[in-house]
Order: C-alpha cells, then structure tokens, then sequence
C-alpha cells in the first residue's frame, strides 16, 4: 500500500487543520449539489474568460501544466509528503514580466473586496495557492516574481485583475505548514472555538466532530426530501438570503458615501448621471415599548395578544 501523503495545493490555504488532514489522508469528500455547480459553473467559464483576456491583449499560455496530463504535473517535495500543483496560466504583455495568473469566478460580495482589499487580505487561499505554484515554478527555472487572480463577477460580468508578489516567506509557512500536517496519524484538535465560514463548504463535515457537536449535521432525526419542487424551494429561499445580505451590504456602502458627501454637505438634492438623488427627512413616532413596560407592567399584560408565526433557518450541510 502507497503510503505517500499528498496535498493539492488548491487546498493548502483552507483554514482547517483538520480538513486538510482529511485531504491529506484520503477521507471521502462529500460535497453539495450546489458546490460541484459553483466549481462547474467556473470550469465552463474558463475558457471565456481567457478568450477575453486575449482580446484586451494579453498573451495567455493557458493550461501550461495540465493537470490532466500527469506528465506535466508540478510537484514540490517537502518532509513527510509531495504538494501538488496545477497552476492556470501565465500571462503576460508587452514588455511586462511573466504573471502567474488563477481565474477566479465569484459572486458579488466576493468580488468587490477582492477589488476593495486585494486578494492577499480578501482572499489568502488564493495568495496561498499560487504562492505554491510560483515556487513549483521557480525550482523548475521559471522567473516568476507576479503573480495574480483574474476574477469575474458572476453577477453582472465584471472582470478584474489583482496583481501582487511573491512571499518567499509565505512559502516557507505553507511549507512548514504542509510538513506539519504529513506527520499527523489523526485528526487534529480543532478547539471549541473554531467558527469558519469553510465549515458550511467542508466536505469533511461528516467526519468532523467539532462539525458534529457545534451544528445539526449527522442528526439522523432530520429527515431528507425528494420532493424536487421543495428541494427547489429551499435552494430559492438560500440564494434570497444571499441576495438579500450582498443587497444590504451595497446599500450600506452607498450610504455611508452619500451621508460623507452629501448628506453632511447639506446637499438636499443633485442629479448623478441620469439619476437624481433627493434627500427628504422622515419624521416618525415610536412607542418605547421598553418604558411603557417598565412603568405601566398591567397595562401592557392587558393588551398583549399571543401570535406565532414560523421563521425558516437554514444551515448548509455536506
Ligand atoms: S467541518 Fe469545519 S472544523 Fe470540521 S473539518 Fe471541516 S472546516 Fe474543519
């Protein structure tokens, strides 16, 4: 039996220790419908996208390591196992150097902080990742110094690419890092605390006993549907959510703009492009229930009415 440890470097910058050292160890993943649509969705795109970037003038050596071909594998070899790796593209133009460059789809919100932080602060897995990539390069005599996330906003066609450089001492963390994660003979402690957005995408959570023990997932009693119009229901109400929060985060962001340089300007009204912003203030009454309650405690009781009404929650699950 082989038991040589490999991690795709595709996951290298995941938050988990314990996830990556179900990675590492083979362990089933089981991910959602809607993650292999997300992960398809960007396949497809790919293509398009480097087409676009072809057309801006970009000379774009696409699948340069394709990962379907193992003989153009890259590799780096670090104590206790291999780190695989299967970068995108280089491009370049002009007279610029080489750029190692992943293509990256993303919703909105994602794609505006990568715009608004960079990918190093808005997306360190992804710094992470080519960070692995540069380096199976460089020990194969490439000169790569550039590096880069060519994104696409999947919600209105946007592209962008984030430039920034490569951290040899990055490397030597992941590396170490990596090494750390070879020598484990079983899961690692998570700590009670750990919170992560990447436990609603891990598709480790049905082996995960923080996962167990902090969310309902394994919970037998919960039973499964195949009514496809309900399945359907849930992922409608779940991408509404997600519309309704990227909606408010936009709007909160326009505001605080507007309030910095309108509203505190004492600008009552002015046209944006064909747009024309009028600002009117409402005046509006509020019962302090908290007073009325605390001074009058009969009076409220008295005109209290019970009703109940059922809020829907979703948790996602593996
Ligand atoms: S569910 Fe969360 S804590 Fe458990 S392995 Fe996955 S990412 Fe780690």
């Amino acid at each position: 039996m082989d038991n040589h440890k490999v991690l795709r470097a595709s996951r290298i910058g995941t938050l988990c220790d314990c996830a990556l050292f179900y990675s590492v160890a083979g362990a089933e993943e089981i991910t959602t419908e809607k993650s292999q649509r997300i992960f398809e969705v960007g396949k497809v795109l790919e293509p398009v996208i480097v087409s676009w970037l072809r057309n801006e003038g970009w000379n774009v050596k696409r699948n340069l390591l394709d990962c379907s071909n193992e003989g153009m594998s890259l590799s780096l070899e670090v104590n206790g196992g291999t780190i695989t790796a299967h970068p995108d593209c280089i491009i370049s133009r002009d007279d610029s150097p080489l750029i190692l460059a992943d293509i990256k789809t993303m919703n909105d919100r994602s794609f505006r902080s990568l715009k608004h932080d960079g990918t190093v602060k808005s997306h360190p897995q992804y710094a992470d990742q080519l960070t692995i990539y540069a380096q199976a390069l460089r020990e194969c005599g490439h000169n790569i110094e550039q590096l880069a996330i060519v994104a696409l906003n999947k919600n209105n066609c946007e592209g962008y690419i984030d430039y920034f450089t490569f951290e040899p001492e990055r490397y030597e963390a992941l590396k170490e890092r990596a090494q750390r994660i070879f020598t484990l003979d079983e899961a690692p402690e998570q700590g009670d605390r750990f919170q992560s957005w990447c436990c609603g995408y891990c598709g480790y959570s049905h082996l995960c006993e923080l996962c167990k023990k902090d969310t309902a997932v394994g919970d037998e009693s919960v039973p499964a549907t195949d009514n496809q119009e309900v399945i359907d229901a849930v992922e409608l109400l779940s991408e509404s959510r997600d519309m309704e929060k990227a909606a408010k985060e936009l709007s909160d962001e326009a505001k605080a703009v507007l309030d910095r340089e309108v509203r505190k300007q004492g600008i009552k009204s002015l046209r944006a492009g064909n747009l024309v912003l009028i600002l009117n203030e409402i005046k509006s009454s509020r019962l302090d229930t908290t007073a009325l309650k605390k001074a009058h405690p009969e009076l409220v009781s008295e005109f209290m009415k019970q009703s109940s009404s059922i809020r829907y929650d979703l948790k996602e699950v593996a």
